[in-house]
């Protein structure tokens, strides 16, 4: 196990800062080391692994795609990826979907498709693109570029003109930074590498009615919050709202990858052939597990339900944590989209959750992030709760 971290170490490049824990198989809630030993998992691949490890209708789903037909490119047709297409349209406010393979080209797309619509509507001025400070977009150019976040551009500019940054969860700010230049507005409706920051009850249909005065369009950046990850389908879904552009991705293929943007047909239809593609996207056997994920979902309605339930169960759980420890700050969720922000730095929390045998992630230092398969039990709470009050308890004294 040892020599797989110093080989990583020597073949790899160094983009990562892992946990010393090599993961051999996963099954469910619970991942295993090369020796057996078992870890829950409030990680789920980073908001992937929605529905648990190796969930049997997804893993026959793309077998028997492997051995039907993997991929073709797109210069031809095929049934999953009309199929998921579909499956998209039907159960969200899109028209048109365009496949890709991550969160951060669907994003890269929604920035060029909006770019084109707009420079077909309105000529080359208008292409600004609005974006929230502590955002997370992703990491190809323009999507870190999006991603208002210093840490993440330095070293790497020039980066891309055509981006406004304005504060989180403000809707006078957006309506400030709004010019003539501006062409749309992008958003997390949870910002998730953020810190897990729910917005105010107001601000998405908000920043939907400014958008619609405006002219402007509304990107919202679903790649971790949709799928179910909220307790509905989309995260939009709460709001009473429907945005004009969405960029899914992370939850979609239960782990193999794709990434998805969707749109109304009036803003899709600025892409016509040759101005954008990926060879790769909406593959055969990257649809045919999306599909399988998609109606599971749709279909096992207590999945969704479980994600409710859990969610608001598990936030009651660290609330009553947050009485005991003045380490606590405070606890946010959404469905089992789950934040605990503490006083005290969380890397060494998230290493003696490991000793422990529970796999937690920390994001922007201080806030414990939480966001495991939809299917965790009310027992995989308790038990996360017990290890982290024996834990908070022994790193403060
Ligand atoms: C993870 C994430 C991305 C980037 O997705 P990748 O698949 O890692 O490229 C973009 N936006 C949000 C909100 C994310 O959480």
């Amino acid at each position: 196990m040892d020599h797989l971290i110093d080989e990583t170490q020597q073949y790899l490049m160094n983009t990562y800062t892992r946990q010393p824990l090599v993961i051999h198989k996963g099954r469910g809630t619970r991942v295993y080391d090369p020796d057996g030993k078992e870890y829950l998992d409030f990680v789920g691949g980073v908001a992937v692994n929605n529905l648990g490890h190796c969930h049997p209708s997804v893993t026959v789903a793309f077998q028997k795609q492997a051995q039907r037909l993997v991929h073709v490119s797109n210069l031809y047709y095929t049934e999953p990826q009309v199929k998921l297409a579909q499956l998209l349209v039907e159960h969200s406010f899109a028209d048109k979907v365009f496949f890709c393979n991550s969160g951060t080209e669907a994003i890269e797309a929604a920035i060029k498709l909006v770019r084109k619509h707009s420079h077909d509507t309105h000529g080359p001025d208008r292409h600004e693109i609005i974006t929230m400070e502590r955002s997370f977009h992703g990491r190809t150019l323009a999507a870190v570029t999006a991603t208002a976040q210093p840490k993440y551009h330095e070293g790497f500019e020039p980066l891309v003109p055509g981006f406004r940054y304005v504060p989180y969860n403000d809707l006078k700010a957006v309506a400030k930074a709004v010019t003539d230049r501006t062409a749309a507005v992008l958003v997390e409706p949870v910002q998730g590498e953020g810190g897990v920051r729910i917005p105010d009850d107001d601000y998405l249909p908000g920043l939907r009615k400014l958008c619609d005065e405006k002219g402007l369009l509304l990107i919202l950046d679903e790649v971790q919050t949709g799928i179910g990850r909220t307790g509905k389908m989309f995260c939009y879904e709460h709001y009473g709202i429907e945005p004009d552009v969405m960029a899914l991705a992370k939850g979609l293929g239960s782990g193999l990858p794709i990434g998805a943007l969707l749109a109304k047909d009036h803003v899709a239809k600025a892409f016509t052939p040759g101005t954008h593609a990926a060879t790769f996207g909406g593959n055969p056997l990257a649809c045919a597990a999306a599909i399988a994920t998609l109606e599971v979902l749709l279909e096992e309605g207590f999945v969704l339900d479980n994600c409710r339930r859990m969610g608001a169960y598990f936030v009651e759980r660290l609330k009553g944590l947050q009485l005991r420890h003045s380490s606590i700050v405070s606890v946010r969720g959404m469905g089992l989209m789950v934040g605990m922000e503490l006083t005290i730095d969380g890397k060494p929390i998230v290493q003696d959750c490991l000793e422990a045998g529970i796999l937690i992630n920390c994001t922007m230092d201080r806030v414990l992030r939480f966001v495991p398969p939809l299917i965790i039990l009310k027992e995989d709470i308790d038990l996360l709760i017990d290890r982290l009050d024996a834990i908070l308890k022994k790193r403060t004294g």
